[in-house]
């Protein structure tokens, strides 16, 4: 998909917004999150605008994630962190503010206080079934 004219995250992929840029090649770049969960926040962007994972070629999605270990990896050294959450928000309800998809790479500390409640369930009797295929009824 073309450039969004009005996506911010094409615009730092342009090189129309300044972004404090940590890696880049023809097809993805690494800047810096400008309100960082804490200092280090990484976010990874395809070039090539795509609003969210559901919207992107899967071979351009596994090009990112084959990013994933070197930056995770200098994100958690340069940091000195505990540990890093890597993340993607799909859609606002998950909470997607920027309609261009992107990976963060959060540094984490122990006893940092963020994260968010894992409120776990359980399956009522034959729910499981029934969700294990609608769930295969829709990969086709
Ligand atoms: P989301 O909530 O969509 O998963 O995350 C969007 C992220 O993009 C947020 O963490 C936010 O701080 C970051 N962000 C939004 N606008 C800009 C920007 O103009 N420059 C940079 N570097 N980060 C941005
Ligand atoms: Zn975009």
């Amino acid at each position: 998909m073309a450039a969004a004219t009005d996506c911010i995250f094409c615009k730092i992929a342009e090189g129309v917004i300044p972004a404090h840029r940590v890696w880049e090649d023809d097809r993805a770049l690494a800047f810096l999150d400008i309100n960082p969960l804490a200092a280090g926040h990484t976010l990874l962007i395809p070039k090539l605008h795509a609003a969210d994972i559901r919207d992107i070629d899967p071979e351009l999605a596994a090009f990112l994630f084959l990013q994933a270990p070197k930056l995770a990896k200098a994100v958690q050294q340069a940091t000195s962190a505990d540990g890093v959450n890597i993340l993607q928000n799909t859609g606002a309800a998950a909470g997607q503010a920027v309609f261009h998809l992107h990976i963060h790479f959060i540094p984490r500390f122990e006893g940092d206080g963020l994260g968010y409640r894992w409120n776990a369930g359980q399956y009522g009797a034959g729910e499981v079934e029934e969700m294990l295929s609608k769930i295969q009824g829709k990969l086709g």
